[in-house]
Order: structure tokens, then sequence, then C-alpha cells
């Protein structure tokens, strides 16, 4: 890569490699909490503490959200953000088995690996604090703890506070099954209830009188089935009714219908949204009815630096492959053969190979860890599925990396997740991207025109969509606090 040069950051590895059992703990703790979205109090608290000892000024409830922080070590410019997450999903309980076996049924799991996610970025920034500080060097540390990710929207009401505003670059990973950094896109969503207002009648004595509210939803619903056929690739409607009415012989003067809409830029969702808002009151037309639109929340298509992701993979270069003992690929290879079609699938599956890496993925594909670095191969490739990462992303240059944390066979979101995300493959996993990540942050404080080559990429693609906060001013984050 042009203009790159490796200085010795190896004091940096070092002092990662010489921690691991820290940071594993760290994860370990957090992985047995398993608390769900803006729960995470003792997660965070956790990290808070450790980060007080280790000389950073934490801000606590960031954008008034009671489990989101920061902390900042150093001084001046430039400031890198660690992005850090540690909420777990509903349901996704398991013990460090390779078959399905709860702690508790039906209990939380960190089935996304963000016990990891979070102190991986934590251990990065720690790392790096102490490096710029032996060094005598100028620039700022900072991490974010961010609660709530798998319910999307926390990060925007952070960046809506102007969290990001004064970063010159963010790192972040997410825990995967295969090492590489990201140039791809996910898509971004909006949160939209639509609530219909008709007239009360006896459904039998007088239906005549009534105007169903209910009426109303199941035809908004089927125009937007309609509407499906004439959307952009990769844009994604899906919706449940929330009130349909309570007794069916009165007619429902009230019913709602709550949307999630996808699409991978925001002009698309923008019109998306509006022409769903024409379905909705195409229905209200239809049955006489009166319908409410709020845009609740939402968070932003991801925007991923192929400067910074280019600039990551030298840095996994320079540190090589995970090595993995006999036990952890015992137990991968018997995790795989529990998900149907996992493991011949492979850890790649779906990804877009290009033609100079497909013999390499071909054969690292099959093991049962994928221990090898690999580019950025996701340039072309819009993930259904969306992070509020992406609201950073717009703010900021940023790259999501990822590392093998799960078996080749094992999905994200399932128990099989769970179990490797608090063991050595996941520590493993999280340690490498600690690397990784201190390694890029070395290289933007140490030498400044990498910061100004991601830079000018991210001014480049923004010019003609700054970013716009998706979340409307007057909604708190109590407004869309799911209930488990
Ligand atoms: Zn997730
Ligand atoms: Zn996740």
């Amino acid at each position: 890569m042009e203009g790159w040069r490796m200085k010795d950051y190896g004091s940096i590895f070092k002092w990662l490699d010489g921690h691991t059992a820290t940071y594993a703990a760290v994860a370990d703790k957090i992985w047995g909490y398993a608390e769900v979205a803006l729960q995470e109090l003792k997660s965070a608290a956790l990290q808070m503490a450790h980060l007080k000892t280790e000389g950073f000024t934490v801000t606590e409830k960031v954008a008034g959200i009671k489990t989101a922080f920061s902390a900042e070590r150093g001084k001046g410019k430039p400031v890198i953000g660690f992005i850090g997450e540690y909420d777990a999903l509903p349901g996704l309980s398991q013990k460090v088995a390779p078959r399905k076996d709860p702690v508790v049924q039906g209990a939380p799991g960190h089935g996304c690996g963000h016990n990891l996610l979070g102190t991986g970025g934590l251990a990065a920034a720690v790392a790096v604090s102490r490096w710029l500080e032996e060094n005598g060097m100028e620039g700022t540390v900072r991490y974010y703890g961010c609660p709530a990710e798998e319910q999307l929207w926390a990060k925007a009401f952070m960046a809506r506070a102007g969290s990001f505003d004064d970063l010159d670059a963010a790192l972040n990973f997410h825990p995967a099954t295969y090492n590489m950094p990201g140039k791809g896109t996910a898509v971004g969503i909006y949160d939209v209830r639509f609530k219909f207002t008709g007239v009360t009648a006896h459904a039998g004595g007088s239906p005549h009188r009534g105007r169903s509210a209910l009426d109303a939803v199941e035809l908004m619903n089927v125009g937007v089935n309609y509407l499906r056929e004439h959307v952009p690739e990769k844009v994604r409607m899906h919706y449940a009714v929330t009130d349909g009415g309570r007794v069916p012989n009165i007619v429902p003067e009230t019913a709602a219908v709550w949307y999630y809409l996808r699409a991978p830029d925001m002009k698309i969702l923008d019109n998306v949204y509006a022409r769903v808002r024409k379905v909705a009151e195409g229905a209200a037309l239809m049955t006489e009815t009166r319908v409410d639109i709020r845009v609740t929340a939402g968070c932003s298509s991801v925007l991923n630096n192929h400067y910074l992701a280019d600039l990551h993979y030298e840095v996994m270069k320079d540190i090589g492959s995970i090595v993995y003992t006999d036990e952890e690929l015992a137990f991968a290879r018997e995790i795989n053969t529990a998900y149907p079609d996992g493991a011949s699938e492979g850890a790649f599956a779906g990804l877009p190979v290009p033609q100079a890496e497909r013999d390499r993925v071909e054969a690292v594909g099959k093991r049962p860890l994928v221990d090898e670095n690999f580019p950025a191969m996701d340039e072309l490739e819009v993930r259904t599925g969306s992070t509020d990462v992406g609201d950073v992303s717009w703010i900021t240059p940023l790259s999501m990396l990822r590392t093998t944390c799960f078996p080749a066979g094992v999905a994200s979101h399932s128990w099989g997740a769970t179990a490797a995300s608090g063991m050595s493959i996941g520590h493993k996993g999280m340690m490498h991207a600690a690397k990784i990540m201190a390694g890029v942050a070395a290289l933007l404080f140490d030498e400044p025109e990498h910061l100004k080559k991601a830079r000018d990429e991210f001014l480049k693609k923004t010019a003609d969509s700054p970013y716009k906060c998706p979340v409307p001013p007057e909604i708190r984050i109590e407004d869309v606090t799911p209930t488990f």
C-alpha cells in the first residue's frame, strides 16, 4: 500500500499478548452478566472501572442514556475513537459446550459476541493510550461504551447529541467467522409507527355506521406487499400489527402497525418511506379513517472507509494468523456439525469473493476455524441487517473489522455463537482484533498522512449526503426502549 510503512509497534502487540488473561476475564464477566439492551448496568460499570484504573477520564450517561459512556486519555489531536458494545440477546443463554445446552432456559446470552466486541475495543484503547504516553506523543484515545446495539438506535441518539463530532477516525470490530476489514455497506433503517383512527360501531348490528381502523391496517399491508415488487434491490419492508382491535363484535376504532423500512442508502430509504406513506394515506382514504405517521427512530447505512480497510489489512499481515490448539479445533469441528449446512456452507458464505482470493477462500473456509487474514472482499456487499455503527460512519472515517470469534459453520444470533464467545476461541478473536485496531490507531497517531487520506475519501463520499440523524429531535430513548 502506497505511503504505508510499519514502524516498530511491537511493544503494543506484546503488551496486549501479555494482558490476554486480563481482557479475557473482563469479556467472560460480561458474558456471564448477559444484560440485554439498555440494562447493561454491570457490564458498563465493569468497563468504566477498568478504564479509570488505567487513567482514563470517564463521562457517564452520554446522551442521557444510563448505560452509555465515553472515556478518554491523552491530550490534543488527533482524537481516535474505539466503538464498543456490550448488550446480550434475549433467549440465547448457552453453556460453553459444542451442543445446545442453555445455562438457564430462555435467559439472555451473548449470541452476537458483544462481550468480545466491547472488550476488544477496551483492550486496544488502553494499549494505545499507554503507548502514546510512553512515547510522549500528542493525541487523545477515546473509548465509547455504546448500549443496545441489538435494538439499533443508541448510537444515533449519541450522534444526535454530538458525541462523535470531534473524532478524526473511529475503529470498531465485530465477531465473525473470518478475519477481514470492511469495505461493504449495510442497510439503513427507519422505525415507523402508523396509527389509524376510525369510528366504532356494533359489528353485527350496525356495521354500516362504523369505519374500521383495522381494515385500514390490512389494506395498508396489502398495498405495501404489492409495492415490494417495485422498489430497488435490497430494500426490506417488514411489519408487526401492534393494535388489531379487541373483540370481533366492535368495529375497531383504532388499529396500529409498526414497520421497519430498510435500504442500502439513505436517499433510497427516504424515497421508500415517502412511498409507504402514500400507501398508508391511500388506506386511510379507502376506509374513511385517519392515519398518524411517526418515525420514532432509525440508523444510517454503513459507509466503510476503504483506505482504512486497506490499512487494517497491512497491520493484519504484520500480526499474522491466529493459532489454535487441538482442543479448540476439535470443539469447532463438533459445533460445526450441529448446524444444518453450516459447515458445508463455510465461513465465507454469501460473500462476493473476488477472483484473486477464490482459491484461498476455498481452502481456508473449509477449516473448522478461519485462522488466516483476508483483505476486504466485501466491496460489493450490501448486508440486509442494520447496525447503528452506520451513524458513526457518516460522521467520521470508520472501517468495520471482523475477526474469527466463531467456528466456520456457526450462525450469529444462535447458541453456538454464545458458546464460542465465552471461551478461548472468542478470546483469541477478540485479542486479534485488539492488536489490529491498536496497530491501526498507532499508525494514525504516528503518520498523519494516513488520517489525511482516510479523511479525503470520507469528504468525497459524503459531499452530497452529509450526515442527517435519523432520530427525530423530539424522540427520547425511553420512547423506543423495548420491553423483553
Ligand atoms: Zn447482533
Ligand atoms: Zn452484533
